[in-house]
C-alpha cells in the first residue's frame, strides 16, 4: 500500500511538527485538535517554522507546503480517507484509546494507526482497535522538523507489512528509522536513559550530593547541559510520570522520591513554571562550576546506561549498532553506549562498578546484565556484526574478525588464488594498512574458497621480457619479506594447497598451521624455472639444506602431516574444525602474548638469522632492554604476580 494521505491527531508540540516533515515530504495532511484555537496555533507554529527553513535555504516553496495540510476540528474529515492516521494527543491511556477506538470505526480498513506515545506500551493501545496488525509506534522526537530519528516500534501483533510501510514513510520524511522489535516501556531511547534517571534520584534522596555539584560536575566534562537542569528544562512532570509508569512496568525501583512527588504537587515543573531544581525566573540558571563533585562519578552514568543497552540487546529489542545509531540520532550525542564501552570501558571495571551500585542503593535496576556477569559484551558487539569489510580489494579480502584479529584472504578462488601482478600490489597495499592498523594484533593469512591456500604463481600473466621477470621476482620476495617485518604476528592458515609462490607466502609468516587435507610443494623445477620469491632461500632455513634440496630439486608434494614432522608447519588441524581452531590459537596469542614483545622477537628471530651470533645477541640485549621500559612490561609482571590475565596496550 502506498501513503499518500496522513492523518495527524493532535497539533501540539509534536502533533503541528509531524503534520509539517509530512506536508514536506510531499504528503497530503489532515492535522485534526479538540478546538479551532488549537489547529489555529498549530498552523502558525508550522508557518513560522517554514519560513525557518525557506532563509535557511533549506525549502522554497512555503506555499506549496502549507497548501498540503489542511486543518481540521472535524475526526471523520481528517481520518475518512486517511491511509496512516498519527496520533499524537495527551499522554493519557484513556484519551490515547478513545480517539483510536473512535477512528477504528471511520478509517478505511487498510489504513494504519500509528501513536507517538513516548512509555505506553503499543500492544495495549492497539487493543482499542480492530487493526491490531496494523497498529504501530513511531516515536518522533522533539522538535520533530530537527530530530532525525524516529523509533518505529513494533507492537505484539503488528505485521511485518505495517513495519516496512511506516520504515518507507519515514525514510520518505526524511528520517533515520530504527526499529524496536519488542515492544519494551521505554523503547530504546528512553529506556536506556531510565536507570541514570534512577541514579540522579537516588544521589538527591541519599544526600550525596546536590543537583548543583552534580550539574557542575557533569558540565566540566564537556557537556552543554546538567541532568538536573535538563530534567527542569523538559518538565518535572514528565519525569516524574515516565517514573511512575516504569516503576509499575519494569521495577519499583522507579518508584520517584517524595521530593518529587512534592515537587510536582507543588507545581514546581521546572523551567515552564519558573521553577524546578533550579529558579527560571530570570532565564536559564547560571551553575557555578567550582561546586563540581568527586562524590559522584559522571561515568556511572554511562555504566548504567550502557548496562540497560545490553538488558535491551539480550532481551532482543534491537541491535548493538541501532542503539547506537538510536541514542545519537535521538539524543544528538556523539557516541553511543557500546561505542563507548567499546573504547572506554573494560569489561571487568564495568561489572564491578555496576555490582557496587547496586549494593550502595540498594536497587536490582542497576545490578549487571547477564552478559556483563559472563563478560560477554565485547563479543555482542562485535560477534553481531558480519566481519567488517575493510578496504575494497579485487584480489584480496580483509576481515576484521573483532579481539585484534585481522584475516588477509587470498581471494581468487576460481584460480586456486594464484599469484597475479595485481595480488602482489595489493598484498603489498594491505601490508602497508594493517602495519599502521593500531586494532590488529595478529593477521591471519588464508585462502579463499575450499581447495587452496595459493597455488602459486598465475603463469598466464602478461610478463614477456626476462628482465621484468626478474623484477617481478624481486618484487615479490621484497613483499613476502614484509610479513616477516610487519610488527604483527602473523599466521598462515593453510587451508589447500600451497604450492610455489603459495608455499613461499606462507614460508614468509610467522607460524603456519594447516588443515590436515593441505599439500605443500615447490612444482618450479619441473616447469623450468626455479622458486624465485624466497623459496631456496627460505626453505633451507626452515628445514636444512638436506630437505630444501628434496623440495626444490624433485618438485615433490607433501602433505601437512609430513609438513608438520619436518618442521615446516607448527600444528595440523582436522579439516572441519579448520577455521575454528585457527581462530583459538590467534585469540590465545592476543590474550595472552604482548605485542611489543612480539614485535621485536620475530625480526630478532628473523634478521638474527642473517647476522653473526654476536651481531644478533648485540641486538637482543639492546631489544631485552627496549622491552623493559614498556608499560606492558609492568602489566605482564603485576598480572603474573597477581594471577591474573594481562591487559596489554602495545605501549
Ligand atoms: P501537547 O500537549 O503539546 O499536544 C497535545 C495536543 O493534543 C493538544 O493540542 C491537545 O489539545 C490535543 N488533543 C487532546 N485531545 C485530543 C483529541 N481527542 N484529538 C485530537 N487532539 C487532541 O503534547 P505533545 O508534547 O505534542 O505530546 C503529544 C504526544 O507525543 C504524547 O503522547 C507525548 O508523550 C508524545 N511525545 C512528546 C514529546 C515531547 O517532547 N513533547 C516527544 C515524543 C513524544
Amino acid at each position: 500500500m502506498e501513503i499518500k494521505k496522513v492523518a495527524v491527531l493532535g497539533a501540539g508540540d509534536m502533533g503541528h511538527g509531524i503534520a509539517e516533515v509530512s506536508a514536506i515530504a510531499g504528503y497530503e495532511v489532515w492535522m485534526r485538535d479538540i478546538k479551532k484555537e488549537f489547529v489555529d496555533r498549530g498552523m502558525e507554529r508550522i508557518k513560522q517554522s517554514l519560513l525557518k527553513l525557506q532563509e535557511k535555504g533549506k525549502i522554497s516553496n512555503v506555499e506549496e507546503v502549507i497548501a498540503r495540510i489542511h486543518p481540521t476540528v472535524d475526526l471523520a474529515e481528517a481520518v475518512k480517507d486517511a491511509d496512516l492516521v498519527i496520533e499524537a494527543v495527551p499522554e493519557v491511556f484513556e484519551i490515547k484509546t478513545q480517539v483510536f477506538a473512535d477512528c477504528d470505526r471511520i478509517a478505511k480498513p487498510e489504513c494504519i494507526f500509528a501513536s507517538n506515545t513516548s512509555t505506553m506500551r503499543i500492544t495495549d493501545l492497539a487493543k482499542a482497535t480492530k487493526r491490531e496488525d496494523k497498529f504501530i509506534g513511531l516515536h518522533f522526537f522533539n522538535p520533530p522538523v530537527l530530530m532525525r530519528l524516529v523509533e518505529v516500534i513494533k507492537g505484539e501483533k503488528t505485521s511485518d507489512e505495517t513495519v516496512e510501510i511506516c520504515v518507507g514513510y519515514v525514510k520518505k520524511i526524511g528520517k533515520e528509522p530504527v526499529v524496536v522489535n519488542k515492544d519494551v516501556p521505554g523503547f530504546i531511547v528512553n529506556r536506556v536513559q531510565a536507570p541514570a534517571g534512577a541514579l540522579l534520584m537516588s544521589i538527591i534522596e541519599k544526600g550525596i550530593a546536590t543537583p548543583e555539584e552534580v550539574d557542575a560536575a557533569v558540565k566540566r566534562m564537556g557537556l552543554p547541559m546538567g541532568p538536573f537542569e535538563l530534567m527542569d528544562f523538559t518538565g518535572i512532570d514528565v519525569f516524574y510520570h515516565a517514573n511512575k509508569y516504569y516503576a509499575k512496568t519494569i521495577s519499583p525501583d522507579y518508584e520517584p522520591p517524595k521530593i518529587l512527588e512534592e515537587m510536582v504537587k507543588s507545581n514546581k515543573l521546572g523551567k515552564k513554571t519558573g521553577k524546578g531544581w533550579y529558579d527560571w525566573s530570570k532565564g536559564r540558571p547560571e551553575i557555578d562550576l567550582s561546586k563540581a563533585t568527586d562524590k559522584i562519578s559522571p561515568l556511572d552514568f554511562t555504566m548504567v546506561e550502557i548496562n540497560e543497552a545490553v538488558k535491551l540487546v539480550e532481551m532482543g529489542v534491537a541491535k548493538p549498532e541501532d542503539i547506537d545509531k538510536a541514542m545519537k540520532l535521538g539524543l544528538n550525542r556523539p557516541f553511543g553506549p557500546f561505542e563507548i564501552f567499546k573504547t572506554m570501558i573494560d569489561e571487568d571495571q564495568l561489572l564491578n562498578r555496576l555490582n557496587e551500585l547496586a549494593n550502595m542503593f540498594g536497587k536490582k535496576i542497576f545490578e549487571p546484565a547477564q552478559s556483563i556477569k559472563e563478560k560477554k559484551v565485547r563479543q555482542m558487539v562485535e560477534g553481531e556484526k558480519a566481519p567488517q569489510q575493510v578496504e575494497e580489494f579485487q584480489t584480496i579480502k580483509i576481515e576484521k574478525l573483532g579481539d585484534g584479529i585481522t584475516k588477509l584472504i587470498l581471494n581468487r578462488p576460481e584460480r586456486l588464488n594464484t599469484i597475479s601482478p595485481e595480488l602482489l600490489d595489493e598484498l603489498d597495499k594491505a601490508i602497508t594498512m594493517l602495519w599502521k592498523d593500531e586494532e590488529t594484533r595478529v593477521i591471519i593469512i588464508t585462502g579463499a574458497g575450499e581447495r587452496a591456500f595459493s597455488a602459486g604463481a598465475d603463469l598466464s600473466s602478461p610478463i614477456f621480457h626476462p628482465f621484468d621477470f626478474l623484477e617481478h621476482n624481486r618484487k615479490g620476495e621484497r613483499i613476502f619479506r614484509r610479513l616477516g617485518e610487519i610488527p604483527k604476528l602473523v599466521i598462515a592458515a593453510v587451508n589447500g594447497y600451497a604450492l610455489g609462490g603459495g608455499f613461499e607466502i606462507a614460508m614468509n609468516c610467522d607460524i603456519r598451521l594447516a588443515k590436515k587435507s593441505a599439500i605443500f610443494g615447490l612444482p618450479e623445477v619441473t616447469l623450468g624455472i626455479i622458486p624465485g620469491w624466497s623459496g631456496t632461500q627460505r626453505l633451507a632455513k626452515l628445514v636444512g639444506i638436506s630437505r630444501a634440496m628434496q623440495l626444490a630439486l624433485t618438485g615433490e608434494r607433501i602433505n601437512a602431516v609430513e609438513a608438520e614432522r619436518w618442521g615446516i608447519v607448527n600444528k595440523v588441524f582436522d579439516d572441519d574444525k579448520f577455521e575454528e581452531e585457527v581462530l583459538k590459537y590467534a585469540k590465545n596469542i592476543v590474550e595472552r602474548c604482548a605485542p611489543i614483545s612480539i614485535a621485536l622477537i620475530k625480526r630478532l628471530i628473523n634478521k638474527g638469522a642473517e647476522v653473526p651470533a654476536d651481531v644478533g645477541m648485540e641486538w637482543e640485549c639492546t631489544a631485552a632492554g627496549l622491552a623493559f621500559s614498556t608499560e606492558d612490561m609492568k602489566e605482564g609482571i603485576s598480572a603474573f604476580l597477581s594471577k591474573e590475565k594481562p591487559k596489554f596496550k602495545g605501549r
